[in-house]
């Protein structure tokens, strides 16, 4: 079987006057990811598995953030360019596992949402996709609610979709 492993990370700020976005879902929270686009580390996380796992390189080189067309843009959007590349590599989507560290908001009642928003996204079952959360312990600056960090790991395989 042919095979292939990505694996991403990203950390946005957590700032005043921006409105959370984790997995294109919008979470009642007093601060905000700060980006060029909406902020969504967990999709940035999971563009950058993708991409790793085509060995295309990082969201940075697909969609820089000098570019003004991809200023204030949905993340999702970029998710779905993403996709694109991975329909035209011939490999599917075989499983595909988020982990995001905060110590605020707790996350439990979104992280159904986001499991259907990026399955959706990426036209595959939501029952490869699994989003799983956890606080800093306090420690460092995620801990002190100054960011937010999201890990992806995907895998790809040769063939049709599960
Ligand atoms: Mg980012």
């Amino acid at each position: 079987m042919q095979f292939k492993v990505g694996i991403g990370y990203d950390i946005h700020r957590l700032i005043a006057g921006r409105p959370l976005f984790l997995g294109a879902v919008e979470i009642p929270y007093i601060k905000g990811l700060l980006g060029h686009s909406d902020g969504d580390a967990l999709i940035h996380a999971v563009c950058d598995a993708l991409l790793g796992a085509l060995a295309l390189g990082d969201i940075g080189e697909h969609f820089p953030d000098t570019d003004p067309q991809y200023q204030g843009i949905a993340s999702s959007k970029l998710l779905v360019k993403v996709k694109g590349l991975v329909d035209k590599s011939g490999y599917q989507i075989n499983n595909l596992d988020v982990v995001i560290i905060t110590q605020e908001p707790k996350l439990v009642p979104f992280k159904q949402q986001m499991k259907e928003n990026i399955a959706s996204l990426l036209g595959i079952a939501q029952e490869v996709v699994n989003i799983k959360a956890k606080t800093n312990e306090g420690l460092d600056a995620v801990g002190n609610r100054e960011a937010i960090a999201c890990y992806a790991a995907a895998s790809l395989v040769k063939g049709t979709p599960r």
